[in-house]
């Protein structure tokens, strides 16, 4: 089957592998452990699932590509994403709201509903939560049962849009708490680059002297084990003063 990116740009993509990391993601794709794919524009969005959840990225644009495993470059499992891409048609979200639009508004609010039920988090995309309620789902928040890898991810997604959709730093801080105690639970590099990437959006924000003082002392309790919040707050200690 013919996939609906161009040959030479996969192609071009598939150069810049090891031989070793290419017959893993050959692996990894026959075992069907890529998921989730998803075109925006000229990036490409995945999910790759194995002993961790990891999300990728390749941009179609400029060629670059990158993982969230600790090898974050053309590993096995953007190779098993190139090799998906060259044997399936990725659906492009322009494609999926032209599907959404075509359906009735009684199947909308029967999909949202099922949604809503399997992650009550997705409530925080359907109604405006107020601040104790968000503070109520941080509290709650702990692993899917059963467990598994990309539902906690898309759960700990949900939140962290409604987290910083709120915008009020107790509500960062908590859910900042809560993953740490959560990660004590579950020590993987997916988890740590979750938390690297979620400081990252924190730290954008506006903090104030004190409240940039309470994330420092929530960081500084990890000093080595924890490099993903290490990462993301050394990188925000360089370029502004803390
Ligand atoms: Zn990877």
């Amino acid at each position: 089957m013919a996939g609906n990116i161009s040959k030479k740009l996969l192609s071009q993509l598939e150069a810049g592998f090891n031989n070793p990391y290419w017959q893993r993601g050959k692996e990894y794709y026959q075992e069907g452990l890529i998921g989730n794919i998803i075109r925006d524009g000229d990036v490409i969005r995945a999910e790759s699932y194995g002993n961790s959840t990891y999300r990728l990225e390749i941009n179609l644009k400029t060629g670059e590509m990158s993982c969230s495993c600790p090898c974050g470059f053309a590993c096995k499992h953007l190779a098993a994403l190139i090799i998906w891409l060259k044997n399936n048609k990725v659906t492009e979200i322009s494609e999926m709201e032209n599907s959404l639009k075509s359906k009735t508004k009684e199947e909308l609010i029967a999909m949202i509903s099922q949604m809503v039920k399997a992650n009550p988090e997705v409530s925080a995309y359907a109604q405006s939560m107020d601040k104790g309620e968000v503070g109520h789902l941080i509290k709650k928040l702990w692993f899917p049962r059963p467990f598994d890898e990309a539902s906690l991810f898309r759960k700990l997604d949900f939140m962290k849009e409604a987290v910083l959709k709120k915008g009020i730093f107790k509500l960062k801080s908590d859910f900042l708490l809560k993953l740490v105690d959560m990660r004590d639970h579950y020590v993987e590099d997916a988890m740590d680059a979750f938390i690297e990437e979620y400081l990252r959006e924190v730290f954008r924000g506006k903090l104030s002297k004190e409240e940039k003082k309470e994330i420092r002392d929530i960081v500084e309790e990890y000093p080595f084990e924890w490099w993903g919040a290490q990462k993301a707050y050394n990188a925000m200690s360089s370029s502004r003063h803390i």
